[in-house]
């Protein structure tokens, strides 16, 4: 917890991936079963105007990474969140005790991605996303090696077992690590 210069009561876990990877039906259930509060930073942006206009191609907010962190920065400090977001290295490090990156094969995406509409530049964009594996490295590349895990997402039954082990985990998680 170097940096946070306090100790959080329960943790916070921030849930990353390509869009379409299950990042809030996971969340959703997670909180669910655990103490933990959902913040799902897109929603976020959008109730607040946290952004900086919208990006024409990519048809996204361009959101404000400052004003993101800022709003965000009180409840991080006191923990118990669970972060939904599809990108993560603009997050203080400190502010997540588990980093989890959800993966989807790429034909099982691309269909959930075009049954909610995704074309044209947006669906290529995601699609490239996942196949370099690019929230696994920007995860590796922002944070400690035993804070990140991939855990696959193709089926309603591997979200179970998501959510059963990040449950169980946040649910025995003491301050001190003991
Ligand atoms: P994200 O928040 O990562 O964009 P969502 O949770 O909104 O993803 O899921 C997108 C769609 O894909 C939803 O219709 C959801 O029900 C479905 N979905 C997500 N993950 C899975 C999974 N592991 N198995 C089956 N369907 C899934």
């Amino acid at each position: 917890m170097a940096g946070s210069g306090r100790v959080r009561a329960r943790p916070n876990i921030l849930v990353t991936g390509t869009p379409g990877t299950g990042k809030t039906t996971t969340c959703s259930l997670l909180v669910d079963a655990t103490q933990l509060r959902h913040i799902n930073v897109g929603e976020l942006v959008k109730a607040k105007n946290l952004h900086d206009g919208w990006d024409e191609e990519f048809e996204c907010d361009i959101i404000n990474e400052e004003l993101v962190c800022d709003e965000l920065e009180d409840k991080m400090e006191d923990g118990g969140y669970v972060v939904d977001y599809h990108g993560c290295d603009f997050f203080p490090e400190h502010w997540f005790d588990r980093v989890v990156v959800l993966q989807t094969d790429n034909s099982i995406l691309h269909d959930r991605l075009t049954s909610r509409g995704y074309m044209g530049a947006k669906l290529m964009n995601n699609i490239e996303c996942e196949i370099f594996q690019v929230l696994l490295e920007e995860a590796r590349s922002s944070y400690a090696e035993n804070v990140v895990v991939a855990m696959q997402s193709n089926s309603v039954e591997d979200i179970s077992n998501n959510v059963a082990t990040l449950a169980e985990w946040a649910n025995n998680w003491r301050p001190d690590g003991s």
